[in-house]
């Protein structure tokens, strides 16, 4: 397969582009970043002519496909109207509307434009509610860039066993509370801003469960990915983000469920719907625009009333816009049809796509693990036989997987090279067909373990 322009293109947008891609992760894709020409349905086009099956689906938004005509004409639409005015109109009405029916726990939501913004309100909120300043995150989770979440993890292989809480706090740790302190992401963050973050070990009841007795008085708010796809796409121990919710609201703090991933991808009502759970407060984005850019936050009325009360400022000149409301009505119109057939179709694809999976790195002898929740699943090569903490995440063999990407994207199959996959509503039997027989063609030119 040829990647001649995708080469081009990379080199010259590097002498006007810093780094040359405009999110640091597409820099992971091997032999190159590829530079897409166009998509349609479950398929992207490169530069080169070479047609993928995508996987990657954007990093997750696009659950309808590429340039799905609804959305397409919706957007359009909006656009040709006037695509923001900064007044308020009834795109926003309705948006906000359906996103309260869909979401169990949404009595009122806020829109804004990325993952990252919907967290940082709802932190904020968390901290308005209860005059309180310290959050629980947790290893292995992701939360957005921004200064006030964004954390990087030592290699899960190296860390303690995960009740060993004492042992965690790490020297100057400025938290009183038990857990190990949060390390920035990145060069340049505010280390400051990490001081009220306190990260504990995920599904593991009696960490939770013990810094929240002792410190409660400190935290404002604990935030969680529902189902860990960022780390291995690992579920929730049965009853552990029950106890989650049955701590947090005897002891006064917020629980916020972040299901920018999961929103609108493990059925319209998130996985908090799927799972009969009501957060105080939950973040929306990526499957929510179909591959336009809005968020949301929706939570209970004595909370978001903070921001009607104007005791919270909710800012953001795109907030709302026309363009990004259309997507999100538009979206979420597609998604509602026959009672949400698409999420039992997209979920029947997957697991047929999960089984197909599972047989070849079986019959080839080749250890692995996959780890699936409705449409998105984490693939991994490693010795474990099951993966369930970010410890056992750690233990996989992440170069052997970039390389397995890297040969299905020479096989006509676009992948994340991390490991996670998202299937779309435009997959179809044949995508699954096809993407097995690449497999079979990728994995025979893997060097065995
Ligand atoms: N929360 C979660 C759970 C996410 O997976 C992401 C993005 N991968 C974000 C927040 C941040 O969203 P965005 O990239 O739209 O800012």
């Amino acid at each position: 397969m040829v990647h001649e322009q995708s080469a081009r293109h990379f080199q010259k947008s590097k002498q006007y582009l810093a780094s040359g891609v405009s999110s640091t992760l597409r820099l992971s894709m091997k032999p190159m970043p590829v530079f897409a020409a166009g998509g349609s349905g479950a398929t992207v086009t490169d530069m080169d002519g070479n047609r993928y099956i995508d996987y990657l689906l954007a990093y997750g938004p696009l659950i309808l496909g590429h340039a799905h005509p609804g959305l397409t004409a919706a957007v359009c639409e909006a656009a040709a109207k006037g695509a923001t005015y900064g007044l308020q109109h009834q795109g926003e009405m309705e948006l906000a509307q359906r996103l309260t029916e869909a979401l169990p726990c949404a009595d009122k939501v806020a829109l804004s434009g990325s993952g990252t913004e919907a967290v940082m309100l709802a932190l904020r909120l968390a901290r308005a509610y209860t005059g309180k300043t310290k959050i629980i995150r947790f290893e292995g989770h992701y939360h957005g860039w921004a200064d006030t979440i964004f954390t990087s993890f030592p290699s899960p292989d190296m860390q303690q066993s995960a009740s060993g809480l004492q042992g965690r706090n790490t020297a100057g740790a400025s938290s009183a509370a038990a857990g190990s302190s949060a390390k920035p992401g990145t060069s340049g963050q505010s280390a400051a801003a990490l001081a009220d973050i306190i990260v504990l070990p995920w599904n593991d009841v009696a960490a939770l469960e013990e810094t929240l007795r002792r410190h409660h008085g400190e935290i404002a708010a604990v935030i969680s990915e529902p189902v860990m796809c960022n780390s291995g796409c690992i579920a929730p121990h049965p009853g552990y983000l029950q106890r989650m919710r049955e701590l947090t609201a005897e002891l006064g703090v917020v629980m916020i469920l972040d299901e920018v991933i999961t929103g609108f991808r493990l059925g319209l009502g998130g996985a908090h719907g799927r799972f009969g759970l009501l957060p105080d407060l939950v973040t929306v984005g990526k499957a929510l625009g179909g591959g336009f850019a809005v968020s949301a936050v929706g939570g209970k009325d004595a909370i978001m009333e903070l921001i009607a009360d104007g005791t919270v400022n909710h800012l953001g000149t795109l907030n709302g816009n026309g363009v990004a409301t259309a997507a999100g009505i538009a979206t979420i119109r597609e998604l509602a049809e026959g009672e949400g057939a698409a999420f039992v179709r997209m979920e029947r694809l997957t697991e047929r796509l999960v089984r197909g999976i599972r047989e070849r790195l079986a019959a080839c002898g080749m250890q692995g693990v996959v780890n699936q929740l409705g449409p998105v699943f984490h693939m991994m090569f490693t010795a474990e036989s099951v993966v369930e903490s970010f410890a056992a995440f750690g233990n996989r063999d992440a170069e052997r997987y970039a390389r397995f990407a890297e040969l299905m994207l020479e096989e006509g199959v676009m992948l994340r090279p991390t490991g996670l996959w998202y299937v779309s509503a435009a997959h179809e039997e044949a995508d699954i067909e096809a993407t097995l027989q690449a497999m079979d063609r990728a994995l025979a030119r893997l060097a065995p373990t």
